[in-house]
């Protein structure tokens, strides 16, 4: 989605579509349809020239009948109190349709951190926290990274929290650095999550993983898991990655028709994510066009890289024998572009299921932190391959019954989980 677009606009426009499947008493509706909190406030800052700068932050609780506020803090120039009020929103559909206890939240400061000394964002974090510190908590809201900020500013943040609350409380943040209060397995909990939303798909339209091939879109975070669960995990073959050159300026696929080795590529990339092209050809991949990926002849494809990558245009390459989009990105798909799948009988695995993995490690995090007890990394992929399975099930079994997509039948299992919470509390 563009900064241009009224995201805030489209999560209710979303909200208002499945309302109407679901004959949600109009009274409901407009609960949900906006944040019940929203916080606006001015984080002064001493900058390393003396100066005071005066930066403008946010943080949104658009629901919190299930439980505390969950979702990160952005650092971004084009910040908007309608991009914080949509990804609020877009959290407490996420959080509930992989069934954690945990509402939707999310926070913004409107700045470009790359324009920030390290000194400026530790003033400048701990200001945002100075401000907000007694709306926020394990069992209020409890924030994490996101674009623009990082697992050190949540340690920073977690530090200033501490303080002024007179009490060590690891629990109110999450993505913090694995030794200050992190949990093992965070770093691979979306592209493992992504990866068992795909072996359930593939079990359910009857495809054998082994002989299962998959292109993904993208070679960060959330690709390089899914590309080693799919060969590792699943069994199956990853023909290609694709990935943006800094030094290109361009976008490139990266390609072996037999199955690429993803940590050999892991290897060859560097700390910007570019991979090493020569080092790739050497080895026998090919290198191709950014376009190259969507049109591979696999029965899956992930786009993990950025949103709106399958519109009206790209959707006409992809090949006759793709089953399966697994969403590892937030927003890959055009609505144009998801009607024309649906018209051709292909599983889309939607966003916010297919990429919950990282919010439900970020859950563990937090209740490993409430414990003050830690679990090893096979426990928490144990338990996140749990929850996803059945989060998968309940969605799967939802678009059966009621004849929708698995977009929809998201929306509908994540709308009536808060609804039901909010009736047990007697909110409605
Ligand atoms: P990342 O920055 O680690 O990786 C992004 C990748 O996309 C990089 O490999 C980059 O080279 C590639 N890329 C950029 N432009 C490209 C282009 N034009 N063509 C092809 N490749 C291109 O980010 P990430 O954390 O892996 O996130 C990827 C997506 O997943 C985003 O939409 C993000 O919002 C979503 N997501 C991430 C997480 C998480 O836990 N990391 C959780 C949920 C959703």
């Amino acid at each position: 989605m563009s900064e241009q677009t009224n995201a805030f606009e489209m999560a209710q426009q979303q909200f208002d579509h499945v309302a109407k499947l679901l004959n949600l008493d109009p009274q409901v509706a407009e609960i949900l349809r906006w944040p019940l909190r929203e916080y606006h406030f001015r984080i002064p800052v001493r900058m390393d020239n003396g100066t005071i700068r005066v930066f403008e932050g946010f943080r949104v609780q658009h629901n919190d009948a299930r439980g505390p506020s969950k979702g990160g803090i952005r650092f971004h120039p084009s910040e908007t109190i309608d991009t914080v009020r949509a990804l609020a929103t877009w959290m407490t559909w996420k959080c509930a349709v992989v069934d954690i206890p945990l509402g939707g939240g999310k926070g913004g400061v409107i700045i470009d951190p790359a324009t920030l000394s390290n000194g400026e964002k530790e003033r400048l974090v701990r200001g945002y926290i100075q401000q907000i510190w007694k709306n926020i908590g394990p069992r209020q809201d409890v924030p994490a990274p996101d674009v623009g900020t990082t697992p050190q500013m949540m340690g920073w943040m977690m530090d200033e929290y501490s303080k002024l609350s007179g009490q060590y409380t690891p629990g109110v943040i999450t993505g913090k650095p694995v030794g200050g209060g992190g949990s093992l397995g965070r770093t691979e909990a979306t592209g493992f999550g992504v990866t068992y939303n795909v072996r359930e798909a593939l079990k359910r339209l009857k495809l054998d993983g082994s002989q299962a091939r998959a292109a993904v879109q993208g070679f960060g975070n959330v690709a390089q898991y899914a590309a080693i669960g799919f060969t590792e995990i699943i069994g199956g073959k990853v023909v290609c990655v694709s990935y943006w050159d800094r030094t290109d300026q361009k976008a490139y696929t990266v390609s072996k028709e037999d199955g690429i080795d993803p940590h050999y590529l892991i290897r060859i990339t560097d700390q910007y994510g570019s991979i090493d092209k020569a080092a790739a050809i050497a080895e026998g991949y090919q290198i191709e066009d950014a376009g190259a990926w969507i049109s591979k002849d696999v029965d899956v494809l992930i786009p993990a890289a950025l949103e709106g990558q399958i519109n009206a245009d790209t959707v006409q390459h992809i090949s006759h024998s793709v089953k399966i989009v697994a969403e590892g990105a937030n927003g890959p798909t055009t609505p144009e572009a998801d009607e024309i799948l649906r018209g051709r009988g292909i599983f889309v695995i939607p966003d916010f299921l297919c990429n919950s993995g990282g919010v439900t490690v970020s859950y563990f995090e937090s209740v490993q932190n409430d414990m003050n007890f830690y679990w090893t990394r096979e426990e928490v992929l144990e338990r996140l391959d749990k929850r996803m399975t059945d989060a998968f099930a309940a969605v799967y079994e939802m678009a059966q019954n009621e004849d929708v997509s698995m977009r929809d039948a998201a929306y509908m299992v994540a709308i009536s989980r808060v609804t039901k919470a909010m009736e047990l509390r007697g909110w409605i």
